[in-house]
Formats: structure tokens, C-alpha cells, sequence
């Protein structure tokens, strides 16, 4: 009896680590996937993303892509000068117009003004001429109302070519976390999904076009404050 009896433990015992063992694969699973960019063209390797400036600090950057909008960009403004946190924002041309004065108040924040083109295309798709011109003309943009013209471009949906590279003076930036605010639109999935997922030196993917989101990147900042994280815009993180 006792033999049959240890048999049974000692299996119990193999099938318990194996459980423990898939979970980890799992996780670490997940985790991957999680901050593996694939771009719709181009290799992400090839990209000029990749160098970090070492830091030991746990300094993270919260990116904030399609804005502003009227409504929910002040009040995004207004919750990170409460926190004295500093944000990179990627503008959208097409919504800059008519919004000019909050660009002006994000500017005087501290906050970086990067772009996201004119319009919401695929730049990696287009020609090389659409894409300039698209880039272009939000700098422009951009340029009138802060006086300077942006350095820092994230490409719509990371849509991006080394032809591109090549064309234009800019740094593209694309992004290590991704909770995926647009689609979930649940400002407690995108916290946990943030809190979770964070490492320091990594860049933040959001939009600040949806209520949610931002409540969800001020929930997150108050959470990763009290782990000691600093927020810095993407300049302060890569290295040119
Ligand atoms: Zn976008």
C-alpha cells in the first residue's frame, strides 16, 4: 500500500512541476508577444528605434498618439501638471487644426510635440513622395504654432520603410508597450495591462482621443510612481 501510495505522490509530483512549468512558458509567452512589434512593412530592426540610453533609473515614456482632441487632451494636460509628469505627444495634422492653442499649452507644459503625419495613413504603403509630403505638412503645421519643427516621428499603425528612413531627418519612434487603449477602451484592463507589462527604458503606447485613456494613463502614472518609476519624454530615452 505504501509503495502504491508514494507512486501516486511522486506522480502528483511530476504533473504539479509540469503545470508550474507551462505556466512559466506561458507567461514568458505572453510577455514576448506583448512587446514584439511586427510593422505592417519593413523590418523592425532596421528601424531607428532601438538605441536606449542607459539609465539605472526605472525612467519609462508614456506616448500619446492621434491628438489632440478638444475635450480629452486638456484634460490629459491638466492631470499630468497635477503630477508633474512630462508625456511625448504625437500629432495628428488633421486634428490639429482648430486646435491650435491646446498644441500651444502642451508645448509650454514641457511636454515633447512630435508627429503622426497629416493624415491617419500607412506611410509604408505609400509613395515615397505621399509619405514626405504627409510629413511635411504637419511639420509645417506644427512649426507655425510652437516655433520649431518636430524631430520625433511615430508613423500610423508603425507603418514604416527604410526607403522611408532614408528621406526623411527624423527619429521614428515606435514602442515597447502596447495595452491596446482604441480597442478595449477600459481605462482598468489598460492600467493592469500597463502596471503588468512595464519595464524600465520602455515607451508607452496610448491615445489620448478617448476618455479612457486617459484616465487610464493617469491611474497608471499614480501606480508607477509609487514603484519608483520617472516619466521622461522619448528624447530623454533614445539615443539618436
Ligand atoms: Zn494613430
Amino acid at each position: 500500500m505504501s509503495s502504491i501510495r508514494r507512486k501516486i505522490t511522486c506522480l502528483l509530483l511530476v504533473l504539479a512541476l509540469d503545470l508550474v512549468f507551462l505556466r512559466g512558458m506561458y507567461y514568458s509567452y505572453v510577455q514576448a508577444k506583448d512587446t514584439l512589434f511586427i510593422p505592417v512593412s519593413g523590418d523592425s530592426e532596421e528601424i531607428n528605434d532601438g538605441g536606449r540610453k542607459f539609465s539605472g533609473d526605472k525612467q519609462i515614456a508614456l506616448t500619446f498618439d492621434d491628438g489632440p482632441d478638444s475635450v480629452y487632451t486638456p484634460q490629459l494636460l491638466n492631470g499630468l501638471r497635477e503630477r508633474g509628469v512630462h508625456a511625448t505627444f504625437f500629432l495628428l495634422g488633421e486634428n490639429v487644426e482648430g486646435r491650435e492653442d491646446i498644441v500651444k499649452q502642451m508645448y509650454h507644459d514641457g511636454h515633447l510635440i512630435g508627429s503622426h503625419g497629416y493624415s491617419h495613413i500607412q506611410m509604408g504603403k505609400e509613395t515615397v513622395k505621399t509619405a514626405c509630403e504627409q510629413i511635411e505638412e504637419n511639420n509645417k503645421k506644427i512649426e507655425a504654432i510652437i516655433g520649431k519643427r518636430p524631430q520625433y516621428l511615430r508613423p500610423p499603425y508603425g507603418s514604416w520603410t527604410e526607403e522611408l528612413e532614408c528621406t526623411i531627418d527624423m527619429t521614428v519612434v515606435m514602442w515597447d508597450v502596447d495595452p491596446l487603449d482604441w480597442k478595449s477602451q477600459n481605462a482598468k484592463k489598460v492600467v493592469r495591462h500597463i502596471v503588468k507589462n512595464v519595464e524600465p527604458g520602455d515607451i508607452i503606447l496610448l491615445h489620448d482621443v478617448f476618455p479612457t485613456s486617459v484616465e487610464a494613463a493617469l491611474e497608471a502614472i499614480d501606480a508607477l510612481i509609487k514603484q519608483g518609476y520617472t516619466f521622461v519624454t522619448v528624447d530623454e530615452l533614445l539615443v539618436d
